[in-house]
C-alpha cells in the first residue's frame, strides 16, 4: 500500500469515526432528555414524596438544575422541598 493510499484510508476511518461519536452524543442527549422528562412527570404526579425521594438520592429537585446530579446540598432544592412541605401540611 502506498502511504497515500493509506493517509486516505486513514482519513475516511477518521470521518467515520467522528460520524460516530456524534451519533452516540445525541443519543446521550435524547436519553438525559428522556430521564429529564419522566422525572419531571413523576414529581408532578405523585408530590412531595418522589421530589424528596429523588433528592435523596443526590439528584437536583429544583428548576435550574431538575434530575442534575447534585454534590452535596443545594440551597434551591432545599427551598423547594421546605415550600412543599409548608405547602401539604
Ligand atoms: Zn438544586
Amino acid at each position: 500500500m502506498s502511504p497515500e493510499e493509506e493517509l486516505r484510508q486513514l482519513k475516511e476511518k477518521l470521518a467515520a469515526l467522528s460520524e460516530e461519536s456524534e451519533r452516540l452524543r445525541q443519543t446521550a442527549a435524547g436519553l438525559e432528555q428522556k430521564k429529564t422528562l419522566l422525572m419531571q412527570q413523576l414529581a408532578a404526579e405523585q408530590g412531595l414524596k418522589p421530589l424528596t425521594r429523588i433528592y435523596s438520592e443526590g439528584y437536583h429537585i429544583c428548576h435550574a438544575c431538575f434530575a442534575k446530579e447534585r454534590s452535596g446540598e443545594c440551597l434551591f432544592c432545599l427551598a423547594l422541598l421546605k415550600r412543599s412541605a409548608n405547602a401539604i401540611e
